[in-house]
Parts: C-alpha cells; structure tokens; sequence
C-alpha cells in the first residue's frame, strides 16, 4: 500500500499519481472519444450492428484458453488476480473473447447470423509510450455464423468506412494476408518449421522457443537477426490451397470493387490455430511506433475452442486513443448563455430563470459568484454567446438584460418571456450530439 496513513485517517501521498499508462479522460478528452466511438457506433447500427456490453473481467480461462499460452498478451500482458472467493480473474486485454463467451453462455447461436459493436476500456500491461497505455479503449465489430468471404468484406468495409467518417482513412494503408484454410495452415506450418530448423543458431531466444510451440508468431518478430532469417522463409501464399486461394481472391475483387485500397504483406499473419483465412490491418506512419490503428481478421475456430458450437467468425478492434490522436475535430461544444444575478435577491431568480432555459434546450452557465465584470469576464472566456443579467432594477422591472456578447448590444426580455427572445441563440447553445 503506498502512502501513510495518519492517525486521522488521512493519506499522505506526497504525489498522488494515477497508475502508470492510465489517464484521467478530462471533458476535452471524452470529447475526442465520444467524437469517434459515436461515429463507429452511427456507422456500425447501419450496417446491422447492435452494440454488445460484456464485463471488463473475466475469468482468466476465457482468454488463457483463446489467446493462448505462448501469446505475448498471456505471458506477458494480462492484469491476473484471485477474487476474494478465490476465483482467478483477468482484466480483458480485448474484447472478441468476451462476446463469443457470451455468445456460448447466453445460448445465442440459435440466432445466427449475429453482429456486435462494442466499445470500453481493456487492459494490458505494457510500457507505456504515446498511443500505448494500460487501460486504453477499443471499439470494435463481430460477424458471427457467416462461413463466407462475403462476411469478411463487410467487416473490412465497415472498418474503412468508419475510418473514412472520422478523417483518419487517407492517413492509412490497409494490408490484408490469407492464412487460408485448416489444411493450409498445417501445411504452411511444417514448410516453415522445416525451413527455420536449418536457421536455428541464426534465430532469437524467443523465436527459437516458438519454432515448436507457435512457429508463426516468428514472421512477427521484430528481431534484426530473425528479421534476416524470415527474409528468405517460403511464403504462406505458396501454401494455400485452391479453396483457401478462392476465398481470398473473392475477397480481394470484392474489395476491389468497393474501391478499398488494400495491399498484400504475406508476412502479416495471427500466431493462434483458430484464425484463418483472412488477416487485415489498416497502420499509419503518424503515430511514430504504434501504427496499428485497426486490426482484425477471420478466427472459424474460436467458439468451439471455448467449448461451444462450431461458429465461423471475424471481427475487428481498433484502439480509441490512437483514432482520436488521427481523426477530425470534433464539432465545437454549444456556446452556453451565461446568466448573471447580482446580489442575494437575484440568485433564486437566476436559478429560475437557468432551469427555464435549460428545459427549453439552452446550455446554461450560471454564475455562483463574483461582481459584475468578473462575472462577464468568465462568461466570454467560456465563449457564451448572450449574457442574462438580473439584478435589483431588473427584479423590480420583471425583466432581464439580455447582452449579445459578440455586437455588445442590450435588450430588456421578460423573465417568462427569455426562451423565446434567446430562440436566435438557440441554435449555437444547442448541445450537438
Ligand atoms: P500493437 O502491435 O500496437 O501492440 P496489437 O497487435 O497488440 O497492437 P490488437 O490486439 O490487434 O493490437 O488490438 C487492436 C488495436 O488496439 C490496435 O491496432 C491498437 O490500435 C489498439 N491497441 C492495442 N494495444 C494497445 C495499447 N496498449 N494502448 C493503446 N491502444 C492499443
Ligand atoms: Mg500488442
């Protein structure tokens, strides 16, 4: 426990910091977010998909057993604890292994096909860097029951397409890989551990360490001298099958004809035997080392790895934080109407008068102290558009001094006429959604 705790009961934390690769999301900053996870959730609901909820833990099997054992996110990444009732949980690291436990739990795979968007906070531990925290933020889409590349282009289409809405679309390049069927796979996979078994002294540690446990996840390493091995390894591409080359071909041309630029890394590839076909990631050079803004790909095999019914999937995540660092401004907030009472008398009927204009849709800012100029100085740094002045004479009149603050011009309004008279206001106090 950091800190003491005095007799008072009172920590004294020299510095009170948050924990390291998390942050406070000030308005601003949930501006930018809401900005970009408003927009996907607009753009996926029209392509059918309804927004999933799942718990931020689990218990620890549901990802030990989908991500598997020799994943950089098992080993290394993932926050584990024992509840109080002795329950191994697990922070999510991400979001697809949730829905399909849903999707087993709740029995929902009598309704297939089934779409998801979901969007909340995951956990890994990382070293945090700019666009790489410990708790960041995923939005990200489900296609379950649908075994055909008709599913894949979908899912990549809503992706550029939420992209594209945010302004973050031109700063990318998708690139798309097929690790082909089961068999392709399997074949893919004796032809490269054949391969590196002749390179082992050239290999790192880790990769040497994978070569029988996870082979694949070699292509992945960003080691130089591995690097040098995988240059001349047999390419995934030569091990497909034809069914596997016809899946991706439909993909591509479909791609194609929804003019989604896309090109091919045969090197871009998913360690875990239940993916398959399909791989995609749109990256950016923007963001220094974090270029993977959306990634996603086909995993057929998941469910029935959970132990529920065979049911083909694919999907995608993209992190939050690094959307917004990319994408368009928001819209500008509502410009409030600031009202200002001066003296005791006129802050019940500030208070009336706020509570008028709030229900009839103005943002209101209602000023709690300081004399007049003060009070006008805070209104024009909070951009208000009208200040409603209400003081003594103004109680006696019945009527407020409304203030345009951009021409300067005054006008005596009513009380129980303000709504009205601010209607030319309304559309800038409007809160946008
Ligand atoms: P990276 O190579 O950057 O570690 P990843 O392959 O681990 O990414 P995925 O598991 O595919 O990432 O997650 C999908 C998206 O989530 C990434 O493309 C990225 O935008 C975002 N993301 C992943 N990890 C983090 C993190 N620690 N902080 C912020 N965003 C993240
Ligand atoms: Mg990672």
């Amino acid at each position: 426990m950091r800190g003491e705790v005095t007799s008072h009961g009172v920590s004294l934390l020299a510095k009170l910091q948050p924990v390291r690769g998390t942050h406070d999301l000030l308005p601003e900053d949930s501006r930018r977010h809401a900005h970009v996870s408003g927009h996907a959730r607009d753009i996926a609901a029209r392509y059918g998909y309804g927004e999933i909820s799942t718990p931020i833990f689990e218990f620890t099997e549901v990802f030990q057993r989908t991500l598997g054992d020799t994943s950089d996110i098992v080993t290394k990444e993932m926050y584990t604890f024992a509840d109080r009732g002795g329950s191994s949980l697990t922070l999510r690291p991400e979001n697809t292994a949730g829905v399909a436990r849903a999707l087993i739990s709740g029995g929902l795979s009598q309704n297939l096909p089934l779409k998801f968007f979901y969007n909340g906070p995951m956990f890994r531990y990382e070293r945090p860097q700019k666009g790489r925290l410990r708790q960041f933020h995923q939005i990200g889409a489900e296609l379950l029951g649908v075994p055909e590349p008709l599913g894949d282009i979908e899912i990549i289409t809503l992706g550029a397409h939420v992209l594209n809405d945010i302004g973050v679309l031109g700063k990318t390049t998708l690139e798309l890989n097929s690790l082909g069927d089961a068999e392709s796979r399997a074949a893919y996979r004796d032809a490269l551990v054949g391969y590196l078994s002749g390179h082992v002294d050239a290999l790192s540690e880790e990769s040497r360490e994978r070569l029988t446990r996870n082979p694949l996840r070699i292509l992945d390493s960003k080691n130089d001298s591995d690097r040098a091995v995988i240059k001349n390894a047999p390419r995934l591409e030569d091990s497909l099958n034809e069914p596997s080359r016809a899946f991706f071909s439909t993909v591509c041309e479909g791609l194609d004809r929804l003019g989604i630029a896309f090109t091919h890394n045969t090197h871009l590839v998913r360690g875990l035997d239940y993916y398959c076909h399909t791989a995609f990631e749109f990256t950016t050079t923007e963001l220094g080392a974090q270029g993977a803004v959306l990634a996603g790909g086909r995993y057929d095999g998941l469910v029935e790895v959970m132990g529920g019914p065979a049911t083909p999937g694919v999907g995608w995540a993209a992190g939050l934080e690094r959307l917004a660092m990319l994408a368009d401004a928001p819209p500008d907030a509502p410009r409030p109407v600031a009202v200002i009472p001066i003296g005791d008398d006129a802050q019940t009927v500030a208070l009336e008068v706020t509570n008028q204009l709030r229900r009839a849709g103005f943002t209101v800012d209602l000023g709690f102290r300081g004399n007049l100029s003060k009070r006008m100085k805070k209104a024009n740094q909070a951009r208000a558009v009208a200040a409603v002045i209400i003081g003594e004479d103004e109680i006696e009149r019945g009527a407020a001094t409304v203030r345009d603050l951009e021409s300067g011009d005054q006008q005596e309004v009513p009380f129980n006429s303000l709504a009205g008279a601010l209607g030319v206001y309304k559309h800038a106090s409007e809160a946008q959604s």
